[in-house]
């Protein structure tokens, strides 16, 4: 099969297409073809090596495609269903031999391309808006990147669950995109100092959560706008990782709540996976929550998908049609 190899860790010019042997799927494994793969920030990691793989390695760790064939324990999906997945690296191929308890059989009203686009960023949103930090209606929160693949998506629901939302973001553009997403207010986080504009527009009481997937540049900052007892969801780094930060300061700052949750940890069992999978899928199928596919790209551009991702000139969600 052909497939995006990263061999050497380092810039995007490591991913390159090549010929590799077809995958054999294990005892509790079904091997897909894949019809779309999505792209990620964490991909940008594993090839950079903040987070670890052995080499060498096939990126990608989301899809959807069709069962073309299932090991011997696996009872949940038979060949020829239609599936999507997040969180089984190796997606930027043909084909992927992923572990069954992962895949999400997809109803027939939803496409390949929106599977892809929504299986980890929706994901994601639902168990940040649902569960890390439940948003109850008339609660304030900001959300960072807000017209980014998760971040607009964060807003979306924010807004389905009553909440007023903030949203920064980088350029005209982007807030232009936030603000059709459901931001109530935006705010360029570039030309503008958030710290004060949160301040302003909240008469000094900051918000009741912040869901930041920026990191570096917005986390010590953001911890001045919450209001006391609420909650900072750190869940991302695109501006780089946070530094070591002593926990006291959140006592002074608020009693504040302070996490870094990650997606697996909120679908580790089938019920919680196929309830989150479910939500989405049927609120895109509804209308209900919008997908923005920036750029779809052939497989063989992958590096040019993580050229556009780190140099910030997406909004929304990349896809590889493979
Ligand atoms: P995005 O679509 O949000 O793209 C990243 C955006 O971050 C950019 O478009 C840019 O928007 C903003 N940004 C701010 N500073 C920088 C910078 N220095 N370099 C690059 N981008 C910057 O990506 P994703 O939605 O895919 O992911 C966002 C983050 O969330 C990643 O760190 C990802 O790993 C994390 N994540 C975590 C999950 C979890 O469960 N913990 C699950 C999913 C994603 P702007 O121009 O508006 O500033």
């Amino acid at each position: 099969m052909k497939a995006i190899q990263v061999n050497e860790l380092g810039g995007p010019e490591q991913m390159q297409l090549q010929d590799v042997p077809d995958p054999t799927p294990a005892a509790n494994e079904a091997l897909i073809e894949i019809k779309v793969s999505g792209v990620n920030f964490i991909d940008v990691y594993f090839r950079k090596g903040l987070y670890k793989a052995p080499l060498p390695m096939i990126p990608g760790s989301e899809a959807s495609g069709i069962v073309r064939a299932v090991g011997g324990e696996v009872n949940n999906v038979k060949p020829g269903d239609r599936v999507a997945y997040a969180m089984a690296r190796g997606s930027y191929a043909e084909l992927q031999a992923v572990p069954a308890n992962l895949l999400v059989k997809l109803p027939d009203h939803v496409t390949f391309e929106q599977a892809a686009a929504a299986m980890l960023q929706g994901m994601t949103a639902h168990y940040l808006t649902h569960a890390t930090f439940p948003v109850q209606a008339g609660q304030t929160v900001l959300v960072h990147a807000a017209a980014g693949g998760a971040g607009a998506l964060i807003v979306q629901m924010a807004k389905m669950l009553g909440a007023r939302v903030f949203g920064t973001a980088g350029s005209p553009e982007k807030l232009d995109i936030a603000r059709a997403a459901g931001c109530d207010e935006v705010i360029n986080y570039r030309t503008q100092d958030f710290e004060a504009e949160v301040k302003r527009l909240t008469d000094g009481t900051g918000v009741h959560a912040i869901y930041d997937s920026v990191g570096e540049s917005t986390f010590l900052k953001g911890l001045n706008v919450i209001r006391p007892r609420g909650m900072m969801v750190l869940f991302g780094q695109s501006s780089g990782p946070v530094a070591p930060i002593d926990p006291n300061i959140l006592n002074p700052k608020g009693s504040l709540f302070l996490t870094r949750p990650s997606l697996g940890h909120y679908t580790a069992t089938t019920e919680e996976l196929d309830r989150l999978a479910g939500d989405v899928l049927n609120w895109i199928a509804a209308g209900k929550l919008h997908l923005r596919i920036d750029h779809t790209y052939p497989l063989a551009d992958a590096a040019q998908a993580h050229r556009d991702l780190e140099s910030r000139k997406t909004a929304g969600k990349l896809l590889l049609a493979v």
